[in-house]
């Protein structure tokens, strides 16, 4: 058994530094497979005979996520595979030798995709605008077409809890809907499913494992672009809602988890115009503009 090492102060022992930080690591990564497994089982996200493509940019989410797959993997109650896939989008300065290195040594089927979107996002993209949408898209086609041809039944992305809760203000403070980033989904393309199984992972918990693990990260700004803005400021206001009250942010993805429509108001999702309706001829909006004007 491995010797734990020992300090001493003034006559009382305490565990040192490094028996205490393997503890909370691996506190830190029970924590972590425990909800990505619930997130798996809540939202049905992986079955068995299941052909999982995990998507990995180079960031710490998607390193995260493939290892903590890899290991849900050895235990699941249902046989899957993995495929890592990653999309060399030929940023200037991206180091290509980095991920195969990595993937090499999981022993996992990986794939490094090759398309210079970058210059396509640069030509394209008037200066001074933000690259990120169009990127984005065409990174989402590319991998959506590789999953399409190479039998692949779910896709797996790193998005996490604060993903999502930044996305559903990010919508509702820019965009007037109320709409966040679901955990499993129907791509736009309509043929592949996509899975978020961190859904419920804090990102705080997710870059102290990463750290821990030191998986070889990407530098994510290769690409020169311009951070979003929107979403920066979004990030800021819920770090300090979190800051004031702990817990807030968990509350509000809670909340996704519990909508009541018929105390919204969105008429397409609850038919609020039958509540208690007597009549089966009602007025149309128009009708009552003009009646209501002709009142005044
Ligand atoms: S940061 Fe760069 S690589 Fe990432 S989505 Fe934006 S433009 Fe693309």
């Amino acid at each position: 058994m491995e010797a734990i090492p020992l300090t001493f102060k003034t006559g009382t022992t305490s565990v040192a530094k490094p028996a205490r930080e393997r503890f909370e690591r691996g506190m830190l990564q029970q924590r972590l497979r425990r909800l990505v497994g619930k997130a798996i089982a809540d939202y049905n996200m992986i079955e068995d005979g299941d052909r999982v493509m995990v998507c990995l940019s180079g960031g710490k989410d998607s390193y995260t996520l493939l290892d903590l797959l890899l290991a849900l993997q050895k235990k699941a109650p249902v046989s899957f595979e993995l495929i890592a896939v990653h999309l060399d989008q030929k940023q200037p300065g991206y180091p290509p030798e980095i991920l195969p290195a990595y993937l090499r040594d999981t022993g996992l089927e990986f794939h490094i995709l090759e398309q210079d979107t970058y210059s396509v996002v640069q030509r394209v993209v008037p200066e001074g605008k933000t690259t990120c949408g169009l990127c984005s898209r065409l990174r989402r086609g590319i991998l959506y077409t590789f999953a399409r041809n190479h039998g692949i039944t779910k896709i797996a992305l790193g998005h996490h809890r604060d993903d999502i809760v930044e996305t559903l203000f990010l919508n509702m403070f820019f965009g007037s809907r109320l709409k966040a980033m679901p955990p499993k989904l129907l791509s736009d393309d309509g043929d592949n499913i996509v899975i978020r199984p961190l859904a419920y992972c804090r990102e705080t918990d997710i870059a102290r494992y990463a750290e821990a693990r030191q998986f070889p990260i990407i530098p994510c700004n290769l690409c020169g672009s311009q951070e979003n803005l929107q979403r920066k400021q979004i990030k800021q206001m819920l770090e300090g809602w979190e800051r004031a009250n702990p817990g807030r942010v968990e509350n509000v993805f809670r909340s996704l988890q519990n909508v009541t429509p018929s105390h919204l108001a969105d008429t397409g999702l609850f038919d609020f115009a039958s509540l208690g309706a007597r009549d089966e001829a009602r007025p149309s909006a128009a009708q009552w503009l003009v009646e209501g004007r002709g009142a005044e």
